[in-house]
This record gives C-alpha cells, sequence and structure tokens, in this order.
C-alpha cells in the first residue's frame, strides 16, 4: 500500500461524506427502492395542470433530466461504496485495470477513482 495511514483516513473521510451528500442529492427526486441497495427510482414530477400541454411537456423533460441524472449519481455511490470496501480490505488505490498504484495526487481529487490516468 503506497498510501500512508494518515492520508488513507483523510480519503476515507472524504469519501463518507461524498456519499452522504450523493446520496441526499438522489434522495431530493428519487426514492429509494426498499429492495435493491443503491438502487433509486425518479419520481415523475407535478407541474401545473394535467391540462395544461406546455407543464406537461416541462414535466416530461424535467423527468429525463432527472433520469440522467439519477444514473450519474447512482454510478457514483456504486464508485463510492465500492472504494469504501477496498479501504476496508486494504486494497485501495490500486487501478482496477492495470493494477498499478493511483497517484495520491489523483485520489485526493476524485477519491473514488477505480483506474489510474493511463487507463482513465
Ligand atoms: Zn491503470
Amino acid at each position: 500500500m503506497h498510501i500512508s495511514q494518515n492520508d488513507l483516513q483523510l480519503l476515507k473521510n472524504k469519501l463518507l461524506s461524498e456519499e452522504k451528500t450523493t446520496s441526499e442529492t438522489l434522495a431530493s427526486f428519487a426514492s429509494k427502492n426498499k429492495n435493491a441497495n443503491r438502487e433509486y427510482t425518479s419520481e415523475f414530477p407535478t407541474f401545473g395542470d394535467a391540462n395544461d400541454e406546455d407543464a406537461q411537456t416541462s414535466a416530461v423533460e424535467e423527468y429525463g433530466t432527472r433520469l440522467s441524472a439519477e444514473r450519474a449519481l447512482e454510478e457514483r455511490l456504486r464508485a463510492i461504496e465500492e472504494a469504501l470496501t477496498h479501504i476496508e480490505k486494504g486494497s485501495y488505490g490500486r487501478c482496477s485495470n492495470c493494477k498499478q498504484d493511483i497517484p495520491l495526487a489523483r485520489l485526493n481529487v476524485s477519491p473514488e477513482a477505480e483506474l489510474c490516468g493511463k487507463c482513465k
């Protein structure tokens, strides 16, 4: 392991707070699926009157935006949890492709990174 205990603790704290904010952002427009871990379902927004076509078009657009945000955030959450598991197992900071150490500078910027700069 090329990361000191001290740095590892800092990265872990960063991951835990990112996990919290990412889940909170998701929860603001999507409901958590109780049967599956990390699965969220975007809620269809209610805009204006049901007979107001413009409002309904906007609602459909907003729903599309939510769906893509939901996917991106779920993916991020997955990577964060994966990184936390690697910390527990002592295998954190290794590129999942070439198995080389991911430089600390890169982990400081994105602690959930799974690939080194070359494999990215
Ligand atoms: Zn690599």
